[in-house]
């Protein structure tokens, strides 16, 4: 294909709620039929699936609970199957995915190894796909069940691998390209494989940027991720129905609510869309009608607020050291240990002898951590303080250092709660502020109010 052509090829992620079931399928078909330039589709398991095998794979239980788990899944799966119109087609490879992610779900070392994991997590993704590349065969669309791990090339951190962009490409053109123009590959999201070959995961919520990465890989014009919304709102709807769709947004300030938190995209979407200036839609597949966001590199707004963002589960790390007073080197000595023990910091206040930082901490992983090691070599020379149940509340806009009354905007819509840290001023993009979970969606309601309604 020549690159001309290739100009107009379109990747479309259809995420867990899009694929639950068969009728949900059906109304994804209908999109990608209706655009001939979807050249790739990329999918998220069935709704419910990675979260029954995240629980089979971190939790000790017995044999007869995991046949329950394995049992849920299967009733998944099986009930799209039993919807298609020759199910026979796909049955007998559905029964060996089944069967292999038993051995899996089983297997003794289960829950201590991540390269078992990995493996086990990957079967939400090749099920789905394989049940819904079936469902386009059946309205006539020339689809492939293609398996993503002979593109998707990462390094071999389990759980949350890193792509090897340069793999991807030369193998996105060897085995995609050439037969882009009367194919469409419908692949996994989420799931790659590393240098040996071995199964790795990208992340929590990583489909949509496997679909970002082969968009790049094959210079596609445009990115969709279709998903149970109209489009990136100015809050999660989830949270306060005053929230609205935004029409567009910029590839910054996509990345900087992914980053703080908007769950519609996985934080690394934005990378690859930014890198090879793809236009990223995001649409509800249930209404497609209604139209969505385009997430482009120039607006025609740049508003000073464009949204609020939540990230939860953070905990907040204190280290005071009163011998440091006029000394120098203390931030260097904090924040060396923390990388050696490969904690990711986020926000960071710091005054003459303390400084304070926060970190993400999902299912307690990160308090845990903290107390095993780190905490030990922080406190030889200081005081150490870890405070958890607290949530990061962001404004998400433009130029906010520059503009007059920014902060007096903000401050005084959550005059009444408690905010433990603020962070302001070191990116244009956003004001964040730390505030106990219990009181988040009530500060994210009177911010959206006082900038929004
Ligand atoms: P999928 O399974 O399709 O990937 P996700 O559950 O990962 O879907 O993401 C969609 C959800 O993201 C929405 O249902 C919504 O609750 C949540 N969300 C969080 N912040 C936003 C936002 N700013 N705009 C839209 N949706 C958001
Ligand atoms: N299925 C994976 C998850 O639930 C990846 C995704 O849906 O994006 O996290
Ligand atoms: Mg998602």
């Amino acid at each position: 294909m020549s690159d001309k052509e290739l100009n107009g090829v379109n990747v479309a992620k259809f995420g867990g709620t899009s694929v639950a079931n068969f009728a949900a399928m059906s109304n994804c078909a209908k999109i990608i039929k209706n655009n001939p330039a979807t050249r790739v589709v990329v999918v998220s398991a069935s709704a419910g699936v990675t979260n029954l095998l995240v629980d089979i794979a971190n939790t000790a239980m017995s044999k007869e609970q995991i046949k329950q788990k394995l049992a849920e899944i299967e009733a998944i799966q099986h009930s799209i199957l039993t919807d298609l119109g020759s199910p026979a087609d796909v049955s007998d490879k559905l029964y060996q995915l089944l069967s292999s992610l038993s051995d899996l779900a089983l297997h003794e070392e289960i829950i201590h190894r991540a390269d078992l994991k990995d493996a086990l997590l990957s079967h939400g993704e090749r099920m789905s796909s394989l049940l819904f590349s079936q469902v386009l065969k059946q309205i006539d669309v020339n689809a492939e069940n293609f398996d993503v791990r002979n593109v998707l090339k990462t390094d071999s951190q389990f759980g949350k691998a890193t792509p090897n962009l340069a793999a991807i490409k030369a193998a996105a053109a060897n085995l995609m390209l050439p037969s882009l123009e009367n194919t469409v590959f419908v692949t996994q999201g989420f799931i790659g494989s590393d240098e040996q070959g071995e199964t790795t995961t990208l992340g929590r919520g990583g489909s949509d940027f496997t679909a970002a990465l082969l968009a790049e890989a094959l210079e596609a014009q445009t990115c969709e991720i279709w998903t149970d919304v109209i489009g990136v709102y100015t809050t999660d709807p989830r949270i306060t129905a005053a929230a609205r769709p935004l029409p567009e947004l910029s590839f910054e300030e996509a990345a900087e609510m992914a980053t703080f938190g908007a769950k519609v995209l996985h934080p690394a979407t934005m990378e690859p869309a930014l890198r090879q200036n793809i236009k990223v839609f995001v649409g509800s597949s249930r209404e497609p009608e209604k139209g969505g966001t385009w997430i482009v590199k120039d607006c025609e707004t740049q508003p000073a607020y464009r949204a609020i963002t939540r990230r939860k589960e953070q905990v907040m790390v204190t280290v005071k050291t009163p011998k440091m007073m006029y000394a120098q080197g203390f931030l260097q000595r904090v924040f060396t240990i923390i990388a050696k023990h490969k904690l990711s910091v986020d926000l960071v206040t710091t005054s003459e002898i303390s400084v304070a930082f926060t970190l993400d901490n999902p299912a307690n992983s990160v308090t845990e951590q903290l107390n095993k090691a780190t905490l030990d070599e922080l406190s030889e020379f200081c005081d150490v303080k870890v405070e958890d149940n607290y949530d990061l509340v962001t404004v998400v806009g433009n130029n906010m250092h520059s503009e007059a009354g920014v902060s007096n905007r903000i401050f005084n819509a959550v005059a009444e709660h408690n905010l433990r840290m603020i962070c302001y001023g070191a990116n244009p993009h956003n004001l964040s502020l730390l505030v106990k979970d219990s009181a988040s969606a009530e500060v994210v309601c009177a911010l959206h109010k006082a900038l929004f309604e």
